[in-house]
């Protein structure tokens, strides 16, 4: 049986980057992923600033950058310059390359194509039968976690979302809240180079894949386009934190549930946390203080998500009184904290 210092499940943002970060320390580490490309999950590529400060060489897999952009909070548009709050595109599968390229460039054993269907004490079991042994297991295998499951953790709520990837070109990146469209969710226009992603979520508890994908056509079809003609591409994201360390085992990124729960911006979250778990790794005294700060934002996110759900019936009342009060300094600061 080949045995390897760490293995980790998942070719995602998480996985590669705490590949990356093992290899190079030269670290042996092995990555599996069951599909034949990396960062291939449906996603809509929008990253807010804390993004640029990753230290990645974003220039190799940017697709647009904004300088304005609307949010727009049922009938009124607040156009925001702010660079706090604003997001940025990114190709995902370009970002896939570059990591998964980085990450072999330093030694990691990366192997595309293989499903890993079991987890045991020291090793796991692929497709085709075989055994890979492990000193330390990742789970980087995104929202419906094996590796989550074997830690014996279950996930309360899952947030589903619907996108359209359309092919015509929309001017201006919007994210639209309005409780008639979207309930607990919003929705996000999405003008990438080559398509616009459309799309809108809401937690599992609340609405059906079925019953946010009425709510998608129909706004859709406000924004003149026919939803008959166009192929749906639909995803959960993980935003049930639980933990992220048991013994010789990690968790990161969607596995963990490490992604806030009202943006579902989950790529950020997904680096830092497996950059911070190979450190760990490396060295088990290093400090926990950067994945408190993702459980802290992540937390923010749900007790806010909570009382918009709690007074659904003041949820458009509450947007539009946002409208004119951001430009206050403490309120704007806020809502900075929680959101980017
Ligand atoms: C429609 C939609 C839009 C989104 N928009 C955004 C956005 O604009 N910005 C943003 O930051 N986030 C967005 N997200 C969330 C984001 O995609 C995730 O939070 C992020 O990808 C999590 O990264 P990860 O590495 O933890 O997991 P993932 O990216 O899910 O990667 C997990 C990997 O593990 C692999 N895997 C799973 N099980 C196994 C197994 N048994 N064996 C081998 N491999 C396995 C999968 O194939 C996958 O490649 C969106 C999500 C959806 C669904």
């Amino acid at each position: 049986m080949d045995k390897f210092e760490t293995v980790i499940i998942g070719g995602g943002p998480g996985g590669l980057s705490c590949a990356l970060t093992l290899a190079h320390k030269g670290r042996d580490v092995l990555l599996i992923e069951k599909e034949k490309s990396f960062c291939s999950k449906t996603c809509g590529g929008g990253v807010t600033p804390r993004f640029h400060k990753l230290g990645l060489d974003i220039e190799k897999f940017i697709d647009v950058k904004f300088k304005n952009q609307f949010v727009i909070m049922v009938q009124n548009q607040l156009e925001t310059f702010n660079p706090e709050i604003r997001v940025d595109l990114i190709n995902r599968k370009k970002l896939g390359d570059y990591l998964k390229n980085k990450a072999q460039k330093y030694g990691a054993r990366i192997k595309p194509n293989t499903n890993v269907i079991s987890i045991k004490k020291d090793y796991i079991v692929t497709s085709n039968g075989k055994r890979i042994g492990y000193k330390y297991l990742v789970g980087a295998d995104g929202s419906s976690s094996i590796v989550r499951r074997y830690a014996g953790l279950g996930t309360r709520d899952f947030i589903i979302l619907v996108q359209y990837k359309i092919q015509k070109k929309f001017k201006k990146l919007e994210w639209c809240f309005d409780a008639r469209k979207f309930d607990a969710g919003y929705g996000w226009i999405f003008p990438h180079s080559k398509f616009t992603s459309i799309g809108t979520g809401n937690l599992k508890s609340r609405m059906s894949g079925k019953e946010i994908r009425i709510k998608l056509d129909r706004w859709v079809s406000e924004l003149g386009l026919n939803p008959k003609k166009l192929k749906p591409e639909s995803a959960t994201v993980n935003a049930d934190y639980r933990g992220y360390k048991f013994g010789n085992i990690f968790l990161v990124g969607d596995a963990a549930g490490f992604t806030p729960p009202l943006t579902c911006e989950g790529m950020y979250p997904a680096i830092v946390s497996g950059r911070e778990v190979a450190k760990m790794i490396i060295n088990p005294k290093h400090s926990q203080l950067k994945i408190k700060k993702l459980v802290e934002k992540r937390t923010k996110q749900q007790k806010l998500l909570d009382n918009l759900n709690r007074f659904s019936f003041l949820r458009n009342f509450i947007y539009n009184s946002l409208v004119k009060i951001y430009r206050i300094p403490f309120i704007k600061k806020k809502l900075i904290e929680i959101i980017a």
